[in-house]
């Protein structure tokens, strides 16, 4: 008998595990479900070169639509997972069908975290938008025009990549954050400013530190007209002609937790991508795995985490089991900036940077002892190696050493 794998969601995770397994010699049925019109693609674009309108759709697709049916994938698009019968092992689907599965992996991303706001329903106003799809952006992109307000709630990492796209199309940007610096969670105060200074320098405007109190909508109710802020004890009205809500990413994980299994800030799965059902595995974004990185429990958000994650799936699935020693590693493009981080900062001691900020080129290193728990690097893709490489063995290194770039990256281990 072949066996059945059905693969629920057709994002990046999902598209990897289906032509993964193929390409590693698997010969049993692979399905794959989406619920988008699309097949799976990179997000990253979203919210740079696709949004700019300088990369077309079908530059986004991991493989072109073909593939699958060469790798006799069967691809069912614009068809959601609606349930999951574990007891017959069957995945029930919108369209009333059910499909038998030997393993089922659930690939099935997230959302984006909806703002909440008091006597404001968000999500009928015709001109607040939040981006995650190639939807997303076509329904946004209308509403880029030149000289419109632009108001972005939230500053990580696809905000700022909105707010760059934006004010180098002419738009007027103003971002709002609720921390008193950008990528607080994620980067030192160093960064802050530096990429702060950068979109400051194209015109962006900023409210740190700002409390988004509500909307200000126009006579028909359907379109906001402003953000009415608290920002350091001062209420102000920020005008605006369109709204961009970015505040993270919510994980889907309904279809696992009404079928019985455990959810904590993700599906939890152990380190071969298992559920607590030996038959049903989750990957990706929507999933919270040990990371062998901090000794504990992960969610990562981030391209090289899903297709790590889906080639331990692969493994599993082929009876290999393979956990991951992945480092969590991420990229961001803003402008003609290329940001590379690796390692997570967390509880680091002290901050050490090589190189001159002004110079668009520098890295800084978050050390605790003599350890570089993580890096970002700007604009400098050869320390980038040379930083994983000392994240990643937990190398020790003498920290005066790291500042002076007359030493090259890779000598300064202790
Ligand atoms: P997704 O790619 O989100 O795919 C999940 C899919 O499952 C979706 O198509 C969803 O609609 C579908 N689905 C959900 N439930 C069901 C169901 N019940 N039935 C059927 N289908 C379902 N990462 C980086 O490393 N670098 C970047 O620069 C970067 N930039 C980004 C920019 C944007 C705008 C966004 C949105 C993300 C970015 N990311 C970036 C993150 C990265 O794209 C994600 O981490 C990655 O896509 C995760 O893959 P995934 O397969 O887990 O989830």
């Amino acid at each position: 008998m072949r066996e059945n794998v059905v693969i629920v969601g057709a994002g990046q995770a999902g598209g990897e595990l289906a032509t993964g397994l193929r390409q590693r010699g698997f010969s049993g049925s692979i399905t794959l479900v989406g619920d988008e019109d699309h097949p799976p693609y990179q997000r990253p674009p979203l919210s740079k070169g696709f949004l700019m309108g300088k990369i077309p759709q079908e530059g986004l697709y991991l493989k072109p639509h073909e593939t699958y049916g060469r790798f006799d994938i069967t691809l069912r698009l614009r068809t959601r997972v609606e349930s999951i019968d574990r007891a017959s092992k069957h995945a029930v689907l919108s369209d009333g069908s059910r499909l038998p599965y030997d393993k089922l992996a659930l690939a099935t991303g997230g959302h984006a975290r909806r703002l909440s706001l008091p006597g404001i329903d968000v999500g009928r106003l015709e001109n607040v938008f939040s981006l995650r799809s190639i939807a997303d952006v076509e329904s946004l992109r209308g509403a880029f025009v030149p000289g419109r307000r632009l108001v972005i709630i939230g500053g990580g990492y696809v905000g700022l990549e909105i707010a760059a796209v934006a004010a180098q199309l002419g738009l007027n940007v103003t971002l709002l954050e609720a921390a008193p610096r950008l990528l607080a969670r994620v980067t030192g105060p160093e960064v802050s400013a530096f990429i702060e200074g950068v979109h400051r320098s194209h015109g962006v405007q900023f409210r740190l530190s700002a409390e988004v109190r509500g909307f200000s909508l126009d006579a028909s109710q359907r379109q906001a007209v402003g953000v009415d802020i608290s920002c350091q004890g001062v209420q102000e009205r920020i005008d605006a002609d369109l709204v961009l809500v970015g505040i993270g990413l919510v994980p889907n994980t309904g279809l696992a937790s009404a079928a019985g299994l455990a959810v904590d800030n993700g599906i939890v799965v152990d380190e071969f991508a298992c559920t607590a059902d030996p038959s049903i595995l989750a990957i990706g974004d929507c999933a919270n795995q040990p990371s062998a990185y901090t000794g504990g429990r992960i969610r990562l958000e981030s391209v090289p985490n899903a297709i790590e994650h889906a080639r331990v799936a692969a493994s599993t699935i082929l009876g290999q089991r393979e956990p991951s020693t992945a480092t969590p590693w991420f990229w961001s493009e803003q402008y003609d900036l290329k940001l590379q981080m690796v390692g997570l900062s967390s509880g680091y001691e002290r901050c050490i940077t090589r190189g001159d900020p002004s110079s668009k080129a520098f890295s800084a290193f978050y050390l605790k002892g003599s350890r570089i728990l993580a890096a970002d690097v700007i604009g400098r893709p050869a320390d980038f190696m040379a930083a994983k490489r000392l994240v990643t063995g937990r190398t020790p290194v003498e920290p005066e050493r790291l500042a002076d770039e007359g030493i090259p990256l890779a000598k300064v281990a202790a």
